[in-house]
């Protein structure tokens, strides 16, 4: 019995609305009627500009931005579109040989030499060049350009011949001080070092099969610090450090791919 009276209630106060809809829009209508054509357009102008204003208000769309994510020093990229951050501080540690290194991979690198040392005839491998100052690496740089215009080269062949061999200068990841050119005494170091490097967080970064991303002939000498973690996962997966990063910034792509 309540619900019954319950639904007619509902249904009475539902035709109410509508009545009272309907008488609203009949006053418009004459309303209306009685304004001016010039009057309407005005009024047409400022709902016009009212809705506008209303839309101009509501929240933007939100727009979807690669992740943005902090890169730590051990992951930072140095190439050709990707020049030296002129805030990048060095601090240089000497080998027995001269050669420096940044403090940071130190230790790391002295562990895998002396993990390397019992497939190197029992002697430390070296580091035939470890971090270049801006200056050193613009003297490699110009000698290398005076090599081949020596040669007969044409100006712009010669600087082109000797940007494949020689960074330019402020894109050398040996300014970084975190990559180093390794020799040994025994050529099996190369293949020793590709197989095991990631183990002290170094990778091999210039691969054949990667030169076209990384910009760089290959270089089995070259080895970079990135930490245990990248170096790993880019060994294991066969990636350059450029698509590491890549992955790490869309992660969903690589996901997909
Ligand atoms: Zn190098």
């Amino acid at each position: 019995m309540e619900e019954r009276n319950y639904r007619k209630r509902r249904r009475s106060s539902a035709w109410t609305v509508i009545t009272i809809v309907v008488i609203l829009f009949a006053i418009g209508l004459l309303l209306w009627g009685g304004i001016e054509p010039k009057d309407r357009k005005e009024m047409e102008i400022k709902v016009h500009s009212v809705l506008q204003t209303m839309s101009s208000q509501e929240t933007p769309m939100p727009q979807e931005t690669p992740t943005e994510i902090p890169i730590p020093w051990n992951l930072i990229i140095v190439n050709r579109e990707h020049p030296i951050p002129e805030d990048w501080k060095v601090e240089p540690v000497e080998l027995h040989n001269g050669q420096t290194v940044d403090a940071r991979i130190y230790d790391p690198l002295m562990e895998m030499f002396e993990a390397a040392r019992s497939i190197n005839l029992d002697r430390l491998p070296n580091v035939e060049s470890g971090y270049r100052s801006e200056e050193k690496q613009q003297q490699l740089y110009d000698e290398k350009r005076k090599e081949f215009l020596q040669q007969g080269y044409a100006e712009s062949d010669a600087t082109a011949l000797t940007e494949k061999w020689v960074s330019v200068p402020g894109t050398s990841e040996h300014q970084l001080g975190i990559a180093v050119d390794i020799s040994g005494e025994v050529y099996d170091i190369y293949a020793w070092l590709q197989e095991n490097s990631y183990k002290y967080g170094f990778i091999l970064r210039y691969t054949a099969d990667k030169t076209a991303i990384t910009g760089v002939a290959p270089e089995e000498w070259h080895y970079r610090y990135v930490g245990v973690e990248a170096s790993t996962e880019i060994y294991q997966q066969g990636l350059c450090l450029e698509e590491y990063l890549d992955r790490l910034r869309n992660p969903h792509q690589s996901e997909r791919s």
